[in-house]
């Protein structure tokens, strides 16, 4: 593969990494590394803002975890990038499509293997 399109590619992760991660610490906090909490808004004690909150933390608890799993795919990514082994699929092996990884930089599995898994 072409040291340019990785080094592109490496641009896009890292850029893609900085708006999760700004992302996440707005919705959670840090409990560790690539660990985080959805946060839990306190708004009062009665039964409608107990309802408010449970809501809130809710939503924030599924944003959170899709967040998390999109950077944990980044950080992947960025670590296959630097081992050399980027863009090859993790099920069959095959090189992923350039247009794949344009598309999507953090993929890890060729579009023939994606649509078996779905
Ligand atoms: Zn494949």
């Amino acid at each position: 593969m072409d040291a340019k399109f990785i080094a592109e590619r490496k641009k896009d992760l890292e850029k893609r990494r900085e708006e999760l991660l700004r992302e996440l610490n707005v919705d959670a906090e840090q409990v560790g590394d690539n660990n985080y909490d959805a946060k839990f808004v306190d708004f009062g004690d009665k039964d409608d803002e107990n309802a408010a909150e449970v809501a809130t933390f809710e939503k924030n608890l599924s944003l959170e975890k899709t967040l998390e799993v999109s950077l944990f795919n980044v950080n992947k990514a960025i670590e296959k990038i630097e081992q050399g082994k980027y863009g090859l699929c993790e099920r069959c092996g095959q090189p992923i499509s350039l247009e794949r990884l344009e598309a999507f930089p953090s993929a890890t599995s060729c579009m023939s293997c994606k649509q078996k898994s779905l």
